[in-house]
């Protein structure tokens, strides 16, 4: 055990060591050392999403071609998760994130939200925005994805508001020069989920 910690250890010393030759590196490279170009990658596993997994990958669609700093992609065999998505007979519920690809969180395809009318993929692209970090603002408007139920039932909107798209943009700005090269103690943050 203490072996296999020591070997840990000269792992990210020698980590540490290559971002250090990497940021010395001539000017023509240095840019890509150290540009914020790191988009956050969740999976999610809609194993227990039933009826609603065309829908969930509508919304998980919609905020995919709606933010840059974060993508959702659908987990595959073995694959950690990030989103759990489950079907039940409740309200629709997320957990609030915003998710971070070392964490996890909830999403609940809840039947009584349907059966009251209520658009299905609005109700995915809605839950999947408390993945991404957004709280309900009941502002009555359509327009925005976030206002959820206080928007008419006939609202079929899925789309977040140019508001909403910017917050998430701003939940997953930079996040990934933070912890892994800036601070340069990546593996023990990363290993700690
Ligand atoms: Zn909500």
């Amino acid at each position: 055990m203490l072996r296999r910690t020591l070997a840990l250890v000269v792992t990210n010393v020698a980590l540490g060591a290559t971002l250090v030759v990497g940021a010395a590196l001539p000017a023509a490279a240095a840019p890509a050392a150290i540009a914020p170009a790191a988009v956050t990658t969740l999976t999610y596993d809609d194993s227990a999403a039933a009826e609603f997994k065309t829908a969930v990958a509508q919304g998980v669609a919609i905020w995919n071609s709606s933010v840059t700093n974060v993508r959702i992609v659908k987990a595959t065999a073995g694959q950690r998760v990030n989103i759990r998505v489950i079907a039940d007979n409740g309200w629709p519920r997320a957990t609030l994130g915003p998710v971070r690809a070392t964490g996890s969180g909830t999403v609940w395809m809840g039947r009584l939200a349907v059966s009251q009318g209520y658009n299905v993929v609005r109700i995915a692209a809605h839950e999947f925005g408390h993945s991404l970090g957004l709280p309900d603002r009941r502002t009555g408007l359509c327009s925005d994805l976030m206002s959820g139920s206080s928007a008419p039932v006939s609202c079929a909107n899925a789309n977040p508001s140019a508001a909403e798209r910017s917050r998430v943009q701003s939940n997953y700005a930079g996040f990934a020069v933070t912890r892994t090269q800036v601070t340069g103690r990546p593996v023990v943050i990363m290993d700690a989920a």
